[in-house]
């Protein structure tokens, strides 16, 4: 989905700033209860680590996808409020 390479996307503040919206990304659709994996999209599971990435890669990539780039924007928007940009 081109989430493994991050170093692609330019500028540089950008790229950290999609590095972080992944890991955002990733903790709101990973749940884990239990000691077992739930899709946090549309509660399917208990999956195991790789099961639960295929699925979220194959059912809900393109959301995914959309997820990322909302939160990237968000991240680079409060960045630019306090001034770290
Ligand atoms: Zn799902």
């Amino acid at each position: 989905m081109g989430f493994e390479d991050p170093e692609s996307f330019e500028p540089r503040i950008l790229s950290r700033a999609y590095l972080d919206a992944v890991k955002n990304v990733a903790l709101r659709v990973v749940v884990e209860r239990g000691g077992a994996l739930y899709c946090g999209i549309c509660g399917r599971g208990p999956y195991r680590r790789k099961g639960l990435y295929l699925h979220l890669k194959r059912i809900h990539g393109d959301d995914i996808l959309d997820l990322v780039e909302l939160e990237v924007r968000r991240l680079v928007s409060s960045s630019k409020r306090r001034g770290r940009a």
